[in-house]
């Protein structure tokens, strides 16, 4: 076919841009995709034994306050008004995450207000005064004990590093609160797509002016592909340029999948295990993602997730962002400001840990700022770049 545009990956960053240029910019657009199947980490399957809908690259739940963003997704799917709690076990009990006053009353054995849990907890984090590392903002955050408890066995596991080498804003995504509210999220609109996400991404894609081809690796047929037409890439930043700067450093995860013969296994969607003897992080139980839905009252899937730094055939899932990955990075960006009709962007073009939401406002802004400007000649796409 003659194509206006390649598309490399097909996540949600790579369809929103197809999306947009095919049925906004009238443009034909060829999705080129590694995997045999499209969606990227959020694709779903129904579990051939029980039918319950797996996550195949680990429970994504859907949640934003962009209101582009929620209205834009609306017109592929509808949510169901699920909303996302957690709860972590510890030394054989059960408590809350993330940390509110539930967890703390619980965690103390007692009643506290309010105004005393806060007191109590400023007590325990007065030891720290200018935290530089993710150990030291969380003491902060949350004082010593409730750290030792909940964060530390668990992020160790998570980052297969000692938490006084990880940055602090990683533990900033993890919210402190000194009420009942247990909710894992604070965003305006939350839900799960009702038919799933494969539905979802399925008719994203499905639009006459989009080809996808699958089994398809970019990097091996791009000459052919692409041409002279613009790509927007969304595949690893350091691979597009042969590891020319080193490798970027990225976390992978290993899921294990079981059926149980059980109706219920866990009684809540996802488990958190903060003891570090524990091997694994946390364990998903995904029949509980939708309590709307007929599943099998007899058997269960549960799938437990193992943390690890990630080799060059290893899923990347999570930059690891050191000072050396950050020096790359700055390397790889200059690389990518020199390639002539490339855009990178998506979590993996960009090297950034991204939520599906973010992925869609950025391939939004993408089509906006860069593309359409482009396409209707206002602006040629002389240069390529990183897109963030
Ligand atoms: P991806 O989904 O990674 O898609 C990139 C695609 O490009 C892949 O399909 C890949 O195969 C393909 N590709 C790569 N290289 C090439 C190439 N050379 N040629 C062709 N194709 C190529 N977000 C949330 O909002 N909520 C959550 O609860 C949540 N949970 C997550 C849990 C895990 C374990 C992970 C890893 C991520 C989670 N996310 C979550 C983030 C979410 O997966 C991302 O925001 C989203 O996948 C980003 O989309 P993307 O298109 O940028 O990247
Ligand atoms: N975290 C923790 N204990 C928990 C949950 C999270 O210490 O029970 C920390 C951990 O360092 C993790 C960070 O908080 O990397 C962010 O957690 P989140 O659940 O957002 O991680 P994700 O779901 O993206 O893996």
């Amino acid at each position: 076919m003659n194509v206006d545009l390649v598309v490399a990956g097909s996540g949600f960053f790579g369809l929103t841009v197809a999306e947009r240029c095919a049925a906004d910019l009238g443009l034909r657009v060829l999705v080129l995709e590694r995997r045999g199947h499209i969606g990227g980490n959020a694709y779903s399957e129904p579990d051939p034994e029980t039918g319950i809908e797996v996550h195949r690259y680990g429970a994504h739940l859907f949640h934003t306050s962009n209101r582009r963003v929620w209205e834009y997704a609306n017109r592929f799917t509808t949510f169901t008004g699920y909303r996302h709690r957690v709860f972590s076990t510890f030394k054989g009990r059960v408590y809350s995450m993330p940390i509110n006053l539930g967890t703390i009353c619980a965690y103390f054995g007692r009643a506290f207000t309010p105004d005393e849990a806060r007191a109590l907890v400023a007590g325990h984090a007065a030891e720290v005064s200018n935290p530089s590392n993710l150990e030291e903002k969380a003491i902060s955050l949350v004082g010593r004990p409730l750290y030792e408890a909940f964060i530390r066995g668990y992020t160790a596991k998570q980052w297969r590093t000692d938490p006084r080498e990880l940055p602090a804003e990683i533990i900033t995504r993890l919210p402190v609160r000194y009420t009942f509210d247990d909710r894992y999220f604070n965003d305006t609109y939350e839900g799960l797509p009702t038919g799933g996400y494969t539905a979802w991404l399925e008719r994203m894609a499905d639009h006459p002016r989009i080809e996808v081809r699958t089994e398809t690796d970019f990097l091996g047929v791009r000459d052919d592909a692409a041409g002279n037409v613009p790509v927007v890439y969304t595949g690893p930043l350091d691979r597009y340029f042969g590891y020319a700067e080193g490798d970027l450093g990225w976390r992978t995860l290993d899921f294990e999948t079981e059926v149980r013969p059980t109706g219920d296994f866990q009684g809540t969607p996802v488990m958190n295990y903060a003891d570090e003897d524990v091997p694994y992080t946390r364990v998903h139980e995904f029949r509980h993602f939708h309590p709307e839905r007929e599943y099998p009252s007899d058997r269960t899937v549960i799938m437990r997730e193992y943390s690890r730094a990630a080799a060059r055939g290893d899923e990347p899932y999570y930059p690891v962002n050191t000072a050396a990955d950050r020096a790359r990075l700055l390397a790889y960006r200059e690389l990518a400001r020199g390639e002539r009709g490339v855009l990178f962007g998506g979590r993996l073009g960009t090297y950034k840990y991204l939520d599906m939401h973010m992925a869609i406002a950025g391939a939004l802004s993408m089509v906006d700022n860069k593309l359409r400007p482009h396409f209707t000649g206002a602006a040629r796409l002389t240069t390529g770049g990183v897109h963030e």
